[in-house]
């Protein structure tokens, strides 16, 4: 099913200043600290994490409405971490995002047939009546329908307006949907029928998705792939089955913990980590999960764990995992 891969993000790193005033100290937040993956056509790779651990950092990072500290972003080979506004063309054909909340990012003031067919107007050369056939086109791929053409977007529902950022995202063809928390926003039963929505257009145009979100439920619903975040780095990453059947990090233990499982003759042992997140403008040294973690040992306090594959199925970065490695070479 899977080719090429669409997009490739390595050792990308975001610093943010924070304070620096007149009389203030400069302080510098790390907000991604060191993030790698790729995305294959027609693969969903879902980041995964708590509030503030850099996930959609990282998708503003690769669509460069942020720009990044380090790393690259190769888009079909070509890095754009460092072009300039005027050589985005080819992530700008390639990438496109949809938003949480969709109202927000839709002008109140145009009509749906205008605010789907702005990004033609700004990234293409079609004609006015070939721009509204696409659009009309459009709106009936989405399950909106042609009629609805001439109204605003207080007119419609949650559901309806995500549909709505999903036909201005596709309108021109990207190959890539970075998809921010796409439907924590809505109500669970129209949640479903937008993850559907997605998974059917993903087929039907060979979509790959970012697929951004805190919601472990939809993500295993919606993933081929799946990276854990934590304090901007990502901690464990694998194919979906594996991760969710088999978590290797204790983080990941922990997160996938306090998901309910369907079948009610199974029951799951809830983990809870002690403390909060870190401030991340101070981590902690060497594993940064060394203050939550129910196995930390001193090395941990000392060294960062590299990523390292554990089996064929998903990769961790732990400590724990060079003794389980160094065991089964006994
Ligand atoms: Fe826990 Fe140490 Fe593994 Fe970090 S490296 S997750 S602190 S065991």
């Amino acid at each position: 099913m899977y080719m090429a891969s669409i997009i490739s993000v390595q050792n990308l790193k975001k610093q943010f200043q924070v304070g620096g005033g007149l009389f203030e100290k400069k302080e510098f937040v790390n907000a991604v600290v060191d993030v790698s993956f790729d995305i294959k056509q027609g693969e969903t790779f879902s980041l995964v994490g708590e509030s503030g651990c850099g996930k959609s950092t990282t998708g503003r990072l690769i669509t460069r409405l942020i720009d990044p500290t380090a790393g690259k972003i190769l888009v079909n080979g070509q890095d754009v971490a460092n072009a300039k506004y005027g050589e985005l063309t080819e992530l700008r054909e390639t990438v496109q995002m949809i938003f949480q909340d969709p109202y927000a990012s839709l002008n109140p003031r145009m009509k749906v047939k205008d605010l789907i067919a702005e990004p033609l107007v700004i990234h293409t050369k079609f004609s006015k009546q070939e721009r509204e056939r696409l659009v009309y086109e459009m709106l009936e791929v989405v399950g909106l329908n042609v009629e609805q053409a001439n109204r605003y977007a207080h007119e419609f529902s949650g559901g309806q307006r995500q549909r709505i950022g999903i036909a201005r995202a596709l309108i021109t063809k990207p190959k890539l949907i970075i998809a921010d928390e796409p439907v924590s926003a809505l109500d669970v039963s129209i949640q479903s029928q937008i993850l559907n929505l997605l998974k059917r257009l993903q087929q039907e145009f060979n979509l790959s998705y970012l697929f951004i979100s805190h919601d472990l439920s939809v993500v295993e619903h919606i993933s081929h792939r799946v990276g854990v975040m934590y304090l901007g780095t990502i901690v464990e990453q694998g194919e979906k089955d594996a991760i969710f059947n088999n978590p290797q990090h204790p983080y990941t233990q922990a997160l996938l913990s306090s998901v309910p499982i369907a079948d009610p003759t199974l029951r799951r042992e809830k983990i809870i980590l002690k403390g909060d997140i870190p401030n991340p403008k101070n981590p902690p040294s060497g594993c940064t999960f060394h203050t939550r973690c129910p196995y930390a040992m001193d090395i941990c306090k000392k060294d960062i764990p590299v990523m390292e594959q554990v089996n064929g199925k998903q990769a961790v970065a732990c400590h724990l995992m060079n003794g389980i490695k160094e065991q089964a070479q006994v």
